[in-house]
């Protein structure tokens, strides 16, 4: 871990206006990834895995949706796009591929031709090699409880759409990293992706701890009443523009409850629905949220307010100039701009996890 990321202050400290939310704070670690060049050996977004030679690749043995969503790409152009994207300036010349870059863009797209010369209905490829989303060793996130002696969380998904809910099918695997002898060099891969959005960009992380609160869908009717109660904020003498004084509960939405992007633990993001308990399928218990994979580190407009203090200039900007997408380094999109949230049991963390899009 050699950069850090800060999260600015909160506009209002909210237990000060709120003392009955102090209850629910809940720590997070905000992972704040950003493209580099991970090993095996470092917590990482799409880095590669620490992973066993000995052990089989997981692959995903689903009955895929034989529809092309019409975004279907494969990997080797995914990638090729992306590196000509960052090279590139606005007022420059169109960007253009290096001759050994064109010959395997030719090499996929003839691929892909042999594949749909095939007729439909055109298989998705089956099983499919899962690729790596997240590699998190507990000394960088001690927020993660593992089972046993594991230290070493690992999240991969394929990237194709499953049902319900089209997303990418996700596996957990919790290892103990000094039990890996040999590591597994060159793993496999899926050859496309449904969507580019699901091929992570390798990144290098700073986790950062902060304390979130409930999302206001979270809270019981009486306190989501409180949040709306524009008196309670004035009395506070909490500095909030007058344009809330109708809905001061998209104050607390927007700048005090939960942190958007990438991170472990805290509180969901909802939205997509009301919030609903998810309860583990072998012991009946409350699962918690483990990991949220984020569409975007932060949101525009106020939303900036969630950009780093190392960042916030170029959060400004929000240009995608020269290939950067600054609230978006991991370039995965799930769903629309959403959420998908990985839960996990409590008691039991090797019990089967559950995802979830909002
Ligand atoms: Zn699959
Ligand atoms: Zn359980």
């Amino acid at each position: 871990m050699v950069f850090v990321r800060t999260t600015p202050p909160r506009p209002v400290q909210v237990t000060a206006v709120f003392p009955e939310l102090a209850p629910l704070a809940r720590p997070a670690i905000r992972l704040h990834p950003r493209p580099g060049s991970p090993s095996v050996r470092d917590s990482s977004v799409g880095g590669p895995l620490l992973w066993p030679a000995g052990e089989p690749w997981p692959h995903c043995e689903d009955v895929h949706l034989h529809v092309d969503t019409g975004f279907r790409e494969s990997l080797t152009e995914v990638r090729l796009q992306r590196r000509l994207q960052s090279g590139w300036r606005p007022g420059d010349r169109p960007p253009a591929y290096t001759a050994e870059e064109a010959a395997l863009k030719e090499r996929a797209a003839a691929q892909l031709a042999e594949r749909l010369d095939a007729g439909p209905p055109w298989p998705a490829e089956c099983p499919v090699p899962l690729l790596p989303v997240a590699q998190l060793f507990l000394r960088d996130i001690p927020l993660l409880r593992p089972p046993g002696q594991a230290d070493l969380l690992q999240v991969l998904w394929c990237p194709y759409e499953h049902e319900p809910d089209c997303k990418p099918a996700t596996a957990v695997f919790w290892r103990s990293a000094a039990e890996v002898g040999d590591i597994l060099a060159i793993p496999p891969e899926p050859y496309e992706a449904d969507y580019p959005g699901y091929v992570p960009e390798p990144c290098v992380l700073a986790p950062e701890t902060i304390t979130e609160y409930p999302n206001s869908l979270d809270l019981s009717p009486e306190l989501q009443r409180m949040l709306e109660d524009w008196n309670r904020w004035q009395a506070a003498g909490a500095c909030v523009d007058s344009s809330y004084a109708q809905y001061p509960r998209e104050f607390y939405s927007l700048h005090l409850g939960n942190a958007p992007g990438w991170k472990v633990g805290g509180w969901p993001p909802w939205g997509r629905t009301d919030p609903y308990p998810r309860h583990c399928a072998a012991c009946g218990e409350q699962m918690v949220p483990l990991l949220t994979i984020a569409s975007r580190e932060w949101d525009g407009g106020e939303g900036r307010s969630w950009a780093p203090q190392e960042e916030q200039a170029t959060a400004l900007d929000g240009s995608r100039g020269r290939g950067q997408y600054p609230s978006q380094p991991t370039r995965v999109e799930v769903g629309s701009t959403d959420n998908m949230q990985i839960y996990v049991c409590p008691t039991a963390p090797e019990h089967p996890h559950t995802d979830l899009i909002q």
